[in-house]
C-alpha cells in the first residue's frame, strides 16, 4: 500500500537547487559586503530559554503575544523557544563571553527565524535574516555607518527603490510624557479602536501607533506626535545623525509613526522599505537599544542594529535578476569497466587542478552520457573509455563552441580548461 505523504510545515518553505543560486549569490554578496565593513560572524543556537526573548521583546508585542514557537522540554520541563529574531541571543551572547571586554563589538550572524504569523506573500513562518549589531558604541557616528552600509548592499545587490524611514524614540522619559499624551488621545477615541488596539492601549500604546490595519490610519494620523515630547539629547543626536547621512549621500525621509514592534528600542530607529512588494514592503529594519544589554543581565553599554529580511531581498533580486546559473568546468563521461575506475581517478586530478568536475554515475551509453554533460551546464565534457585509459590520457570536446575534440594529458586538460592552453 503506498503511503501517505508528508508535507512540510505551512509557512516553512523548502529552497530548491535552482532557487538556491540566488541565495549563493546573495551569501557571497553579503559576506563581502561585511568584510569589508569589519564586521565578525557570531552564531547562536536556535533553541533559546523562552524567558530571554520575554525579557529584551516585551511582554506586549506581537512576537511574545502570538508569534513565538515556544515549548515544553520533555526531559527537564524547561521553557524553550525557536528564536523569533536575532538580536536578542546574540547579545545574551555578548554578555555570557564577556565580548565587551576586549572593547567594543561589530557583529554579524544570519539564518532562520520562526514565527507563528499567517503566511502570505513575503510573511512565512520560517524566514531568514541577516543581522548586523554593534555593542559599546554611543555616538550615532555608527549609526550613520549602519545606514550608509544598507544603502551600499542594495548597490552592491543591484535594488534599486529601497527607501529609508527614519525616526527617534528619544529617551525613556520623553517616551513616558508622550505615553501619558498619547494615552489620553486614544481613550477620548476608544469606540474607534480595533480589538488589538484597546488591549495595547493599556499595556504597550505606542503600538497601537504601529496597527496594520488600515481603519485604524486615519485615527493614527490624527494621533500625537512623538517629536513635540523628544528630550534634548536625542534631539541632538538625531540632528547629527541627519547631517551624518546627508554627507555620505544616503536620502531618507522622517516618519514620526515609524515606532518599530519591539520594546527594546530608544533613540534613533529605521526601516527600509520597497513599494515593489506590496503589503510587507519593509526590507530592513533596526535602531538603537542602548537599555538591552543591562536588562537581560550585562553591565549596561550602548548598542544598535538592524536586520535584513533576506526572503524579501531576494524577491527584489529576482525582479532584476535573469543571470543563467553557472554550470560546472566539466562533465566526466567513462564508458567502459577501465575506464570507469581511470575516469573517477581523473575526475579527482582535475580538481585538485581547481576545476569544478561532475562525475558521470549510474552507467548508460556514451550518447546517453554525453546528454547529460549538456544538460548539466559544463562547459567542456572530458571523455574517457578503454582506449584513453591505457593511454593514460583524456579527450576533451568543449561543449559551448563548435572548436575540435582534442586528446591530451590530464595537466594539458587542466590548462585547456582554465583558458590558458
Ligand atoms: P513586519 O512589520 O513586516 O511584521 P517586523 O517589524 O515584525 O516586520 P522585524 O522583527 O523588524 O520585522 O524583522 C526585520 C525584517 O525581517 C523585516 O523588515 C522583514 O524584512 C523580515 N521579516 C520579519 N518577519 C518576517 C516574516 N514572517 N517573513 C518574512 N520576513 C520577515
Ligand atoms: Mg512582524
Amino acid at each position: 500500500m503506498k503511503s501517505k505523504q508528508i508535507q512540510a510545515i505551512r509557512g516553512m518553505n523548502d529552497v530548491l537547487p535552482d532557487e538556491a543560486q540566488l541565495w549563493e549569490r546573495f551569501e557571497d554578496t553579503v559576506r563581502d559586503w561585511l568584510r569589508a565593513y569589519g564586521y565578525r560572524n557570531l552564531r547562536t543556537p536556535i533553541l533559546e530559554k523562552t524567558d530571554l526573548f520575554v525579557r529584551s521583546i516585551g511582554e506586549v508585542t506581537d512576537i511574545v503575544e502570538k508569534e513565538m514557537y515556544t515549548f515544553v522540554d520533555a526531559l527537564n520541563g524547561e521553557s524553550l523557544a525557536l528564536r523569533p529574531e536575532g538580536t536578542a541571543a546574540c547579545v545574551r551572547a555578548v554578555i555570557e563571553h564577556n565580548l565587551l571586554y576586549a572593547g567594543p563589538q561589530r557583529l554579524w550572524y544570519w539564518g532562520p527565524m520562526f514565527r507563528h504569523e499567517r503566511p502570505q506573500k513575503g510573511r512565512f513562518r520560517q524566514f531568514h535574516q541577516v543581522g548586523v549589531e554593534a555593542l559599546g558604541f554611543p555616538g550615532s557616528d555608527i549609526d550613520a555607518e549602519h545606514l550608509t552600509m544598507c544603502a551600499r548592499l542594495w548597490r552592491a545587490l543591484g535594488i534599486d527603490g529601497i527607501e529609508l524611514d527614519l525616526n527617534t524614540l528619544g529617551d525613556a522619559q520623553s517616551r513616558a510624557r508622550y505615553r501619558r499624551r498619547l494615552v489620553h488621545y486614544l481613550e477620548s477615541h476608544e469606540r474607534r479602536l480595533d480589538a488589538d488596539s484597546k488591549r495595547r492601549l493599556r499595556a504597550n500604546p505606542l503600538r497601537v501607533l504601529d496597527s496594520k490595519n488600515p481603519e485604524m490610519a486615519e485615527l493614527i494620523a490624527g494621533a500625537p506626535k512623538l517629536a513635540d515630547d523628544l528630550d534634548e539629547v536625542s534631539l541632538r543626536s538625531f540632528e547629527d545623525l541627519q547631517e551624518l547621512l546627508r554627507e555620505s549621500g544616503v536620502a531618507f525621509r522622517i516618519n514620526s509613526r515609524l515606532v518599530r514592534g519591539l520594546d527594546y528600542y530608544n533613540g534613533a530607529v529605521y526601516e527600509w522599505v520597497c513599494d515593489r512588494l506590496g503589503a510587507q514592503n519593509a526590507v530592513c529594519a533596526g535602531g538603537r537599544y542602548d537599555a538591552l544589554v543591562e536588562q537581560i543581565g550585562g553591565k549596561p553599554a550602548p548598542a544598535c542594529g538592524y536586520a535584513l529580511g533576506i526572503e524579501r531581498l531576494l524577491a527584489l533580486m529576482k525582479d532584476g535578476a535573469g543571470r543563467p546559473a553557472p554550470g560546472p568546468d566539466a562533465y566526466l563521461v567513462r564508458q567502459g569497466a577501465a575506464a570507469e575506475r581511470y575516469g573517477a581517478r581523473v575526475a579527482e586530478q582535475l580538481r585538485d587542478g581547481g576545476l569544478a568536475v561532475v562525475l558521470h554515475c549510474g552507467g548508460g551509453n556514451f550518447k546517453s552520457q554525453m546528454k547529460r554533460a549538456d544538460a548539466s551546464g559544463a562547459r567542456y565534457a572530458v571523455i574517457v573509455g578503454d582506449d584513453e585509459a591505457a593511454a593514460g590520457v583524456v579527450s576533451v570536446k568543449p561543449l559551448r563552441e563548435a572548436a575540435q575534440q582534442v586528446r591530451a594529458s590530464v595537466s594539458e586538460a587542466i590548462d585547456l580548461i582554465k583558458g590558458k592552453a
